[in-house]
């Protein structure tokens, strides 16, 4: 049985119970919320010391940070090294997208040091494998696939991208249009030019069945992939995207009666006025299921700071109802990741997450204690508080020297510390 059958059934899991201790909820709350689909707890079956974390409807936004190789740079401890960074900086999920050597040793041996749910992109070690075959054409082999996402299952992963609403309606129109940067996605455009040179179907959208199967077994949650998400401004919510997202919620509806958990993926880049708008679309024609963004990147033209686009657009999008971050980094669009970028995209995610949450969930109390350690001067506090307590102590040691004895002031204002004059004048000392 799955998680969605045992909720249906009226029954409250251990997982469903440390979700809601966690995130200060009812246990009944959070079995309704999954048996309707309106939230997920991505756990492999085979998964044994795993942080359980819950996605969804009226919990905290949760963040995820992407590692994994490339042809070019396919270290692995480098990549178990940017792992530990981003569970340093307290990430809530992690990816590994890996397209470079050996893919599934470090995939186990990412899943070995991961204590946080893993997720990968199944589709990725399907072309690599048939790229290192043939490098002179795009294939496809439908069994090979699912035996790659039967094969992950196995090794334990917890959440799969799996592009199931790029079809040949989808393609269909979306050679019709006149798009800025095409596609985007590495994984949708790998199955596009399959599907397009062959004219097939794509596998996991005929055979969804199967694929629900696989999932049903290992308990796997499905994150549908947005392919043909828009990679600039100029091609936010055009048709073939919006097509998509309507194939997406017709097959979260059919993997919801299958009993499968199901996150749906979002963009990308969108003006910053659309966000919202696109968060209530998908909510509607998903039928509440969690909402995945990547960034969402608010502008085009910040190569370099992109960890801030994608930021701002994630506040708003979470705002608005979004429940999981896939965060970005400032090597967006440059080159692959190093760890200085993955802490910094954690960061810049986990701030937008929490800017949201403040408003989203009424979760006001941190930003309240540190104001009060702040006019305290209570550096101790202060640094407690910070989402990132490490990046605190080392600035705060570098800016805060050469100290009279008992001086609770920074280097900023000294002698002119408005929380100090401030404190005097309501003391009635000045
Ligand atoms: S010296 Fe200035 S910056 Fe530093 S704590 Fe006081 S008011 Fe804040």
């Amino acid at each position: 049985m799955t998680l969605i059958d045992k909720a249906r059934q009226g029954r409250i899991t251990t997982e469903m119970r440390t979700v809601a201790k966690n995130e200060g909820v009812d246990p009944e709350y959070i079995r309704k919320q999954i048996a309707a689909g309106r939230l997920v707890i991505p756990r492999n079956n085979h998964r044994k010391n795993i942080d359980i974390e819950g996605v969804g409807a009226g919990l905290r936004t949760k963040v995820n940070a992407n590692i994994g190789t490339s042809r070019d740079r396919n270290s692995l401890a480098m990549e178990l090294k940017k792992l530990h960074t981003a569970l340093d900086a307290k990430t809530d999920a992690v990816m590994d997208l890996s397209t470079g050597g050996d893919i599934r040793k470090i995939r186990k041996a990412i899943l070995a040091e991961c204590p946080k749910p893993l997720g990968t992109v199944p589709i990725y070690e399907v072309f690599v494998n048939a790229t290192r075959k043939c490098k002179s054409k795009v294939t496809l082999d439908t069994e090979e696939l699912f035996d790659t996402i039967e094969l992950q299952a196995e090794d334990g992963v917890d959440f799969m991208t799996v592009h199931c609403g790029i079809t040949r309606v989808t393609v269909e129109r979306l050679m019709k249009t006149n798009r800025v940067t095409g596609i985007v996605s590495r994984g949708g455009s790998f199955l596009a030019s399959w599907m397009a040179i062959t004219g097939n179907e794509n596998p996991t959208y005929e055979h969804f069945d199967r694929l629900l199967k696989i999932c049903r077994k290992h308990e796997i949650t499905l994150s549908l992939g947005d392919g043909l998400r828009p990679g600039c401004l100029a091609d936010a919510h055009d048709r073939p995207m919006l097509q998509e997202m309507i194939f997406l919620g017709e097959l979260q509806k059919k993997a919801l009666e299958e009993g499968v958990q199901v996150i749906i993926e979002g963009p990308g880049h969108m003006p910053l006025d659309t966000i919202e708008a696109n968060v209530s679309l998908e909510k509607s024609v998903c039928n509440g299921a969690p909402y995945y963004v990547l960034g969402p990147l608010v502008c085009d033209v910040a190569p370099g700071y992109d960890h801030i686009t994608s930021a701002i657009g994630g506040a708003i999008a979470a705002k608005a109802g979004a429940d999981f971050l896939c965060y970005v980094t400032p090597s967006e669009h440059l080159g692959l990741p190093e760890p200085e970028d993955v802490k910094n995209g954690v960061m810049a995610a986990r701030i937008a997450a929490h800017a949201a949450d403040i408003v989203k969930l009424g979760r006001k109390d941190r930003d309240r204690g540190m104001s009060a350690a702040r006019k305290a001067l209570d550096w101790e506090n202060q640094e407690k508080f910070s989402l990132d307590p490490s990046k605190f102590d080392v600035v705060k040691k570098d800016r805060r020297f050469k100290k009279k004895a008992g001086d609770k002031t920074c280097t900023m204002c000294g002698e002119f510390c408005a929380y100090e004059v401030d404190s005097k004048l309501r003391g009635g000392a000045v």
